[in-house]
């Protein structure tokens, strides 16, 4: 049985930036991985600069193919307003009851942004009675979480992937320019070397375990 993994971002390039070695990763080794972006991302930053929506939509297909991802759903939610409520988590149940996946990758409940908060709750609660088996959090950014909050015990080598996780980032052309260019994909590589110390890897990523049984340990 194929490994199913679900990953849900509250916008476009945030699973990129949390998880992009991994996804790439376990997609190589034959799982089959979906990206779940619950807002349209589409916002005016306090720059003045607009960044659209369908901008967006297509910098995060373009990413996805780069990953080696599946399917990428869109959901649409405005951005800086996403709520864990009713409507989000019965949109995210059916589009769980039909994925059935193995393993859900969404942000932390102690994300400093709102978006991230609310869609870590909206996992949880659709992650409910083990409807899926093995729930992780990351971290967007290292302390993007409080540093004493994000207690990371799953680790992954993404030596072998870190390349393909910059250029999925890149590909977010929007995005990777706001940020500094080249100088975001510096500080992600410095993530990784940082988060690889810690076991012995080149580069990792690595993530909160909220649930994990034995399923995929076979
Ligand atoms: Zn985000």
């Amino acid at each position: 049985m194929t490994t199913k993994i679900l990953a849900m971002g509250a916008h476009p390039d945030d699973m990129e930036l949390e998880a992009g070695g991994s996804l790439a990763k376990f997609a190589k080794r034959g799982c089959d991985v979906y990206l779940l972006i619950l807002t349209a991302g589409g916002y005016t930053d306090i720059n003045g600069n607009t960044y659209y929506d369908k901008q967006l939509r297509d910098e995060a297909k373009k990413a996805s193919k780069i990953l080696g991802i599946k399917d990428v759903i869109f959901l649409d939610y405005s951005t800086k307003d996403l709520q864990a409520n009713g409507d989000t988590i019965t949109k995210v149940d059916s589009i769980v009851d039909e994925l059935k996946p193995d393993v859900f990758i969404s942000h932390h409940p102690f994300d400093s942004h709102q978006d991230h908060k609310a869609a870590a709750d909206i996992m949880f609660a659709v992650s409910r009675q083990g409807r899926v088996k093995n729930v992780l959090s990351g971290s967007t950014l290292p302390y993007r979480p409080n540093v004493f909050a994000f207690r990371p015990q799953f680790f992954v080598d993404i030596t072998e992937t870190l390349e393909t996780k910059l250029k999925a980032i890149r590909a977010y052309e929007t995005q990777y320019k706001k940020f500094g260019s080249e100088v975001l994909i510096e500080h992600v590589k410095s993530m990784a070397v940082h988060y690889g110390w810690a076991m012995g890897y080149k580069y990792a990523e690595c993530f909160e375990v909220i649930r994990m049984d034995d399923s995929i340990w076979r």
